[in-house]
């Protein structure tokens, strides 16, 4: 374990623990990858994160390139602002998910990734529809741009809360009969089965230690902020590393720099240091701000409240209630994933999920983070905060923002409201004690 973790990062000060290093690292050798593929000769799958089939992409010597994780890359780097300011002077309207507008305008500023070289034109377009309608259009237009193949696998959505055997022959027909064909004709490369077996086999294995990383906050203090900490804990798994030794090694990092911070009874490390005394916990739903991403944990540092539930880390596949990747059923599996996702879930799914984590992570409050263009999360919001109040009968608050989109972020205001809501909390507890004394 790090010396870093043993000694305590003086305060302040960003800290950086092997694993993010181990991230960092992984990110910036598929830009070159993604970038160098003309050279290499190898060929470009863009695809979305929710639903994504990386162990299939792998399976075909392809690389995967996540238009969304762009968007986030460029967002974190300040840049995303001008991307939309492009878009929407090319007739994108205000309402438009930024993700696209920020992809968008990185395309027509020359395509140009993290690492500062440009994007090669993908040679597939892999739809996996979950839940958003925006993951069609966004393809129409790519569609329309690189007039590349096209392929989408269509999930039903789970409007009665529960998966049919009908709909998962349904996945497992169209990859069967539109993906692999796809695949095989852009790629050259045949599709080998164990192959796949062997990328699942890789997945169940980083899956079962990213849960056990997320179910660490089930502890008080909890020692990780599954939200402001959960997004880079699910960076590996949500990409273009599921099914890779290197993400089975990166999740083994993880968990032990986490145990290692639960062994000490210490609370997560932010950008700020270490968190002091853990005063709330709470369950956060909706993506975070990402152009302020910094700023916005620090009002939760500043305050000692820690996040231990979100739904957003659910986003890319949901594994806490027991799914895993199955090798033995390869075809059967990826259909349950898909169909498993978060945005693929209907309301009253979302809401039993998040009243579990309130229970189960002891936490003291929900807020939701409700994001400007995000339709696909923000719908049914303020009746999901109703519905954990009564549940539960913990204080629930909204606060708005947008993803990449830096006019949507209004700090003195989230600020404001977040300071009012910790009040409202210990109002709360010093009620509860008043009535049990
Ligand atoms: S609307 Fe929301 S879920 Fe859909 S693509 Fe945009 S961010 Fe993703």
């Amino acid at each position: 374990m790090s010396v870093q973790l043993q000694a305590g990062p003086p305060k302040g000060e960003e800290v950086k623990e092997p694993s993010m290093l181990k991230q960092k690292a992984l990110i910036a050798e598929n830009y070159e990858k993604l970038t160098g593929a003309r050279e290499s000769g190898r060929k470009v799958a863009s695809t979305y994160v929710p639903g994504n089939l990386n162990e299939l992409i792998l399976c075909f010597d392809m690389l995967n390139n996540l238009p969304e994780i762009n968007a986030i890359q460029n967002g974190m780097r300040k840049k995303s602002g001008a991307m939309i300011l492009e878009a929407e002077k090319r007739g994108h309207s205000e309402d438009v998910c930024t993700y696209v507008k920020a992809d968008i305008g990185m395309m027509a500023k020359g395509n140009i990734a993290p690492n500062g070289k440009p994007m090669p034109d993908p040679d597939l377009l892999l739809l996996s529809y979950t839940g958003c309608f925006t993951f069609m259009k966004w393809f129409e237009l790519l569609r329309d741009e690189y007039g590349c193949e096209t392929v989408m696998l269509h999930i039903p959505y789970e409007g009665d809360g529960r998966v049919t055997p009908n709909m998962r022959e349904y996945v497992v027909k169209q990859l069967r009969e539109e993906v692999i064909p796809a695949l095989e004709r852009v790629s050259g490369v045949k599709f080998d089965i164990d192959r796949l077996r062997e990328h699942l086999r890789n997945s169940a294995a980083a899956e079962d230690d990213f849960v056990w990383v997320l179910q660490s906050a089930k502890n008080v203090p909890s020692p990780i902020d599954a939200y402001f900490g959960g997004v880079f804990y699910i960076g590996p798994i949500f990409t273009a590393f599921r099914g890779t030794g290197e993400a089975v090694e990166y999740y083994r990092v993880l968990r032990g720099e986490i145990a290692a911070r639960l062994a000490r009874g210490k609370g997560p490390v932010t950008p700020e240091g270490e968190m002091g005394e853990e005063k709330y916990r709470l369950v956060v739903e909706g993506p975070p701000n990402w152009t302020h991403f910094r700023d916005f944990w620090k009002m939760f540092y500043e305050e000692g409240a820690v996040v231990v539930a979100s739904t957003y880390t659910k986003v890319g596949g949901v594994y806490d209630f027991g799914f895993r990747h199955d090798p033995d059923h390869p075809l059967e599996t990826l259909a349950d994933y898909c169909l498993g996702c978060y945005t693929n879930l209907n309301l009253p799914q979302r809401v039993e999920m998040i009243e579990t984590y309130m229970n189960e992570y002891r936490a003291d409050g929900f807020l939701i983070n409700s994001i400007k263009s995000c339709n696909s999360f923000s719908a049914g919001q303020l009746l999901m905060m109703r519905e954990i109040e009564d549940r539960t009968g913990k204080p629930a608050a909204f606060v708005e923002s947008d993803l990449v989109d830096p006019r949507y972020f209004s700090k003195a205001n989230i600020k404001n409201r977040l300071e009012s809501y910790f009040q409202m909390i210990d109002q709360k507890r010093q009620g509860a004690a008043s009535a049990a004394a």
